[in-house]
């Protein structure tokens, strides 16, 4: 169909029709309601950045600066990075706008991030997330109010059951260097087997060794040392704390004591909500806490703790949202019909019916639209009718109908769907 001069979309975006859009918006509307409970306040934050923010703060050793970003100069020969998440444009925010007036900060935010990935199902290059941030709170609380939300989210999505909560801790500086120490013998005692990126890994990150999807650094990564011998009191007690806050809330959670996160900045607590529905792509939602965050952008140390969830990823593991239906069909017969109908259709929106009608068309192509369209009722505007100033109001699954004065057709259907 399409000429070879047509453009064709980008490799790993996505344009979002029907039954996709639907996921999407489901997901999205369920966050928004979630987090309006939890008293997280809505933002909105810019799409690009300097490319600083992210290289600064992600770190340059991950996955996501190295190889993954979506880097261009601008017409002004600044360095400038498309999102490829939302933690570190928060960050710079809360230092750029003032916003550490207001700590500890809860917020929300959702929309599209870019990673150069090879695109496959539930992976993309333009996809979507959910985000929310707890900025300015050093307690162990503000970790479990967020997780309890996340758990909330998934919940009212539907997926909860499918869907399992791994948590770890990274402990704090002095914790998380004893176990470095002791993951870099493990793994330099299995250097010939690793990956390359591994090996580069365990020059400048060795903890990311353990988050290695290559199936050669699979097993070596699995029969790694966990943190627990080395677990200082603090983080141990700040961990539990954690845990016993899960419990309180009846969130059921498991320990994965090899969970560690792609990005430099965490400590104490790590977390995975994975499924198994989605083969590779089986994390949906991952955060924890990045207490280091700040700092390496700048600004004071200032503890923080989040969360960010893939919209695809949970739109697929959902039920088909049902399809929007309308309450009303407006059916006008003949010229002077059609013509009063516009009133008729403007009135019954503007008093929150909602309805439709079709732009052309005669009765039954109309009345097959309105079916079609979901309508209970349709609205039937005929010459005679409308001398007599009425319109006959036809209940579509009995077939039912009544005359109804055109100024009470807003309050009889209100009336009749409330029933
Ligand atoms: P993965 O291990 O699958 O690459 P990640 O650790 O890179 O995920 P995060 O940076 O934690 O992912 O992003 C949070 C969430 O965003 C993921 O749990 C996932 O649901 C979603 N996500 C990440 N990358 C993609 C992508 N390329 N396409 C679609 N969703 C994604
Ligand atoms: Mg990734």
């Amino acid at each position: 169909m399409s000429r070879s001069d047509t453009p064709q979309r980008i490799r790993g975006t996505q344009d979002l029709f029907g039954e996709a859009a639907r996921r999407h918006h489901a997901v999205v509307s369920a966050f928004d309601r979630v987090r309006g409970l939890y008293g997280f306040q809505r933002v909105e934050i810019p799409i690009f950045e300097a490319t600083a923010v992210f290289a600064r703060s992600i770190g340059e050793t991950t996955d996501v600066v190295s190889k993954e970003m979506y880097t261009f100069e601008d017409r002004g020969g600044d360095s400038l990075t498309l999102r490829p998440e939302f933690t570190a444009g928060l960050s710079r925010a809360y230092l750029t706008e003032g916003w550490q007036q207001f700590v500890p900060l809860k917020l929300a935010t959702h929309g599209p991030v870019f990673r150069y990935e090879r695109p496959q199902k539930g992976r993309y290059r333009q996809f979507h997330q959910i985000d929310a941030e707890i900025i300015g709170a050093a307690e162990p609380q503000a970790d479990v109010e967020l997780l309890v939300m996340a758990d909330q989210l998934l919940r009212e999505l539907g997926i909860a059951d499918g869907v399992t909560l791994q948590l770890n801790t990274l402990g704090d500086a002095e914790t998380r260097d004893a176990w470095r120490a002791a993951l870099v013998a493990h793994f330099e005692a299995h250097r010939g087997e690793l990956s390359e990126d591994s090996l580069v890994r365990l020059d400048k990150n060795p903890l990311r060794i353990l988050d290695s999807k290559d199936p050669r650094d699979r097993p070596i990564a699995d029969a790694a040392p966990g943190i627990d011998a080395h677990m200082s009191s603090e983080a141990g007690a700040f961990f539990e704390a954690v845990t016993k806050g899960l419990d309180a809330a009846g969130v059921a959670w498991t320990r994965n004591a090899r969970l560690v996160r792609g990005l430099d900045y965490y400590r104490h607590t790590a977390f995975e909500f994975v499924t198994d529905r989605l083969g590779a792509q089986g994390t949906v939602l991952a955060g924890g806490r990045y207490d280091g965050l700040i700092e390496s952008l700048g600004g004071p140390a200032t503890p923080a703790v989040g969360w960010a969830a893939g919209i695809e990823r949970l739109g697929m593991l959902i039920d088909e949202p049902a399809k929007p239906t309308i309450d009303v069909a407006v059916v006008p017969m003949g010229a002077a019909a059609e013509a009063a109908a516009g009133g008729v259709i403007a009135t019954l929106r503007r008093a929150g019916v909602a309805c439709d009608m079709a732009y052309k068309g005669n009765m039954k192509k109309r009345m097959q639209k309105a079916d079609a369209a979901g309508a209970r009722f349709a609205v039937i505007l005929g010459e005679d009718e409308l001398a007599r100033g009425e319109a006959s109001v036809k209940r579509l699954a009995t077939g039912e109908q009544a005359a109804v004065p055109l100024d009470r057709i807003a309050a009889w259907i209100g009336v009749e769907t409330a029933a």
